[in-house]
């Protein structure tokens, strides 16, 4: 068996479970399996390959194969400019949600010291990617999962930033802690009855707890906006990510709330993806 020999097993199975990106997938699970990047794989397709690597392998691949995202079997996600450990029980990091990173990174250009919210934290991705950029920031991540706190603690202390931040456990109703500059969002925004048209590896793997938004997709805007007007500064910044249809809804709420409106960004798709507020009253 070489390397050659064991990516075409592989492709050959993934094809069988429908997986469109046979190429990419099986050189990614290979690398990882025998702690080698892809161009060692590619440059390599005759090398003999062990047989405990081949059995990882095939392991893996029939996992990728039932639709389980790579993410979750490299457990690892890169995202803005660091790889974080992700695990499954926490949503996999978007690229679309690199645009509330840019934003956040413009509208604080030349503040110093800010104190920052991230509510519905997961990962850690987008609080943790905010403080590599802004040296002098700090600020709490929550999180209801616990799974998600977990990881997130480990994230942080992967880039060093644990003396900076903090993860705790809790749903936004019952959190009280301190007043911010900024606060952060990226919570399920996915209507009910829309969860099943998602695409299956994200429907049958990713934590609904981090994508059923409700009836309506809004109630956990409802819960965030609601508590960051009472938990941000005046003149404080709130920077949500939105589904494409729900910017006029999210608009009156923040309205309702205090919140003047700075701008609504589209993302690569040409889609309302985010809404950036101050806290006026
Ligand atoms: N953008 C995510 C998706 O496509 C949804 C994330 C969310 O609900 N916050 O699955």
């Amino acid at each position: 068996m070489n390397i050659e020999n064991a990516l075409n097993k592989g492709k050959k199975i993934l094809k069988k479970g429908d997986i469109k990106s046979l190429n990419l997938d099986t050189e990614i699970l290979l690398s990882k399996v025998i702690g080698k990047d892809r161009k060692f794989i590619i440059l390599n397709q005759d090398r003999a390959l062990k047989k405990l690597y081949f059995n990882n392998f095939i392991r893996l691949i029939k996992e990728r194969s039932n639709g389980k995202p790579i993410a979750y079997l490299l457990e690892r996600k890169s995202f803005w400019n660091y790889e974080f450990e992700i695990k499954e029980g926490t949503l996999i990091p978007r690229p679309d949600t690199e645009l509330l990173i840019e934003e956040v990174l413009k509208f604080t250009k030349n503040k110093n010291k800010l104190k920052v919210l991230d509510i519905g934290a997961g990962s850690g991705c987008i609080i943790l990617s905010i403080l590599e950029e802004k040296k002098d920031f700090h600020g709490i991540g929550i999180d209801i999962s616990k799974k998600s706190i977990d990881l997130s603690k480990r994230n942080a202390i992967h880039l060093n930033l644990n003396n900076r931040v903090k993860f705790i456990k809790s749903n936004v109703d019952n959190f009280n802690i301190g007043k911010y500059d900024l606060i952060i969002s990226n919570p399920p925004y996915i209507k009910r009855s829309n969860l099943k048209y998602l695409n299956k590896d994200v429907a049958n793997f990713e934590p609904r707890l981090a994508l059923d938004g409700g009836i309506d997709g809004l109630s956990g805007f409802r819960k965030v906006i609601g508590k960051s007007s009472e938990l941000i500064k005046i003149n404080g910044k709130l920077f949500l990510e939105i589904g494409f249809d729900q910017k006029k809804e999210i608009k009156k709420m923040l309205k309702s709330k205090g919140f003047y409106i700075n701008k609504v960004l589209k993302d690569y798709a040409g889609k309302d993806r985010c809404i950036v507020s101050t806290k006026k009253n």
